[in-house]
């Protein structure tokens, strides 16, 4: 039987990645992600699965971002039987990203029902189902193959993306080669490994968040050194909403850095979340997957995620008693775009202050507190207050996990011959276009940008 490829998610938008391959009679999900973002999306995440939990005979996952993992506890509740194949960092992430996913949802079903939202209020799943999916995770390494059910098998290679991040590389039963990408990670990226080089394949499924757009290519550590330095003379206070898994440690790195150039003065970090401090320590841990300057770091005794003066906050007190803290400092706490967490309170403390700065550090979705204040809006709602905006606000541009159109290109430029057909996916249908348009322009390969539950064959 031909094999096929259905697209039950991220397919012309960016959240909720759900690959079904089916190998005769076996059934294999490639990542099973929450959709994210507007409500119309966050609905799909209540529908039933196209497809029977029970029936499934692998899951395989390419890294532990929720738009890839974010429906795991729900597959499991629903039955699934099979183990979930992740790489040992990416399941050390999945275990504090897939709780934390629980207990929101269940801080928001507490929500609706208190406000009379919806009666019947229940959380999508919640921390127990999470600890429940945790126990189906099954590790494997990087570069070694591993046989799927239905006669295939395949094997994980660095993406470069976040910690454990990787591409899918599957041997389909008659040879030919599929390739998911997963998220596709930059070169030269702290940390972590880069990207590995790939110059085969027959079936490419590629990402294309960023299909439109290049980075910036300012340099992040002349930024933060001229934020540090204003805290330094000013006293101020430096609040930097940032995401818990990668951009924190990135920022880490920053400071390290600028410390060992002799660049930053001594004002104290602040780590306000315990998310963040968890992820962290996964990060410094996973000495396979560091790249070869944190590998040398670690083997002289230092670390790149330690920065003198660098201070872990863990229970509320202590992350209340900071209200009361004058600069210079600075503060990293999540969420990235100000959406919630506890930079909020943060925020709402300081942002009516000329002695605080907010410092963004990623892309900022429309709708969120952070896309409010980077356009300059002089008053914000914070937890249904109204506060006037009298802090600086600024942004790192040059900050990013996924490659940029440029750097996608330059990943593809490497193929030695053509892949029979190119699947955009994972991106708003202009990146996509966008990034298909260049594909066939440059490369001319033949390019398909499926829709939600499209499903394909892959063979002659
Ligand atoms: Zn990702």
């Amino acid at each position: 039987m031909t094999p096929t490829l259905a697209f039950h998610g991220a397919a012309r938008t960016v959240t909720g990645s759900k690959h079904l391959l089916s190998l005769g009679n076996a059934q294999v999900l490639i990542d099973c992600g929450m959709f994210q973002g507007t409500k119309e999306l966050k609905e799909r995440n209540w529908q039933p699965f196209p497809f029977m939990p029970s029936d499934l005979d692998a899951v395989v996952i390419t890294h532990a971002h929720l738009d890839h993992i974010g429906m795991l506890p729900r597959l499991v509740r629903e039955g699934l039987k099979c183990p979930i194949y992740a790489t040992a960092p990416t399941i050390s992430l999945s275990r504090i990203s897939l709780t934390d996913s629980g207990r929101l949802q269940e801080e928001e079903a507490r929500f609706h029902s208190k406000h009379n939202l919806r009666h019947d209020a229940k959380p999508l799943y919640d921390e127990n189902d999470a600890f429940e999916a945790m126990r189906k995770f099954k590790p494997v390494p990087f570069n070694t193959r591993h046989e799927l059910p239905g006669g295939g098998s395949w094997v994980y290679k660095h993406a470069g993306h976040i910690l454990g991040s990787a591409y899918a590389e599957i041997a389909l039963p008659n040879g030919e080669i599929l390739l998911m990408s997963g998220d596709l990670g930059r070169y030269d990226t702290p940390i972590i490994k880069d990207p590995e080089v790939v110059d085969y394949c027959d079936y490419l499924v590629i990402e294309s968040t960023y299909g439109d757009r290049l980075h910036s290519k300012e340099d992040p550590l002349i930024k933060l050194e001229q934020a540090l330095q204003w805290a330094w003379s000013s006293g101020g206070t430096i609040l930097i909403p940032s995401f818990a898994i990668g951009r924190t440690q990135e920022m880490l790195y920053y400071f390290k850095k600028l410390q060992e150039s002799g660049r930053m003065p001594r004002v104290p970090v602040y780590i306000d979340s315990p998310m963040a401090t968890s992820v962290t320590k996964v990060y410094a841990d996973a000495k396979d997957d560091h790249d070869d300057e944190m590998k040398l770091s670690v083997s002289e005794g230092s670390s790149e995620l330690e920065p003198l003066g660098l201070n872990y906050i863990r229970d509320r007190e202590q992350s209340q008693a900071l209200n009361k803290q004058h600069g210079p400092q600075v503060i990293i706490a999540g969420s990235g775009m100000a959406n919630g967490g506890r930079i909020l309170h943060h925020m709402r403390h300081r942002i009516s202050s000329d002695q605080t700065m907010v410092l963004f550090t990623g892309y900022q979705a429309e709708g969120t507190l952070g896309r409010q204040l980077i356009d300059g809006e002089p008053v914000v709602k914070i937890f249904g207050e109204e506060v006037a905006v009298r802090a600086k606000v600024d942004k790192i541009n040059a900050l990013s996990a996924h490659a940029d159109q440029g750097e996608i290109l330059h990943w593809l430029s490497f193929f030695k011959s053509p892949p029979k057909k190119t699947f955009i996916v994972h991106g708003e249908p202009k990146a996509q276009e966008a990034l298909a348009a260049k594909i066939k322009d440059l490369y001319n390969w033949e390019v398909v940008i499926p829709e939600q539950g499209q499903v394909e064959e892959l063979g002659n």
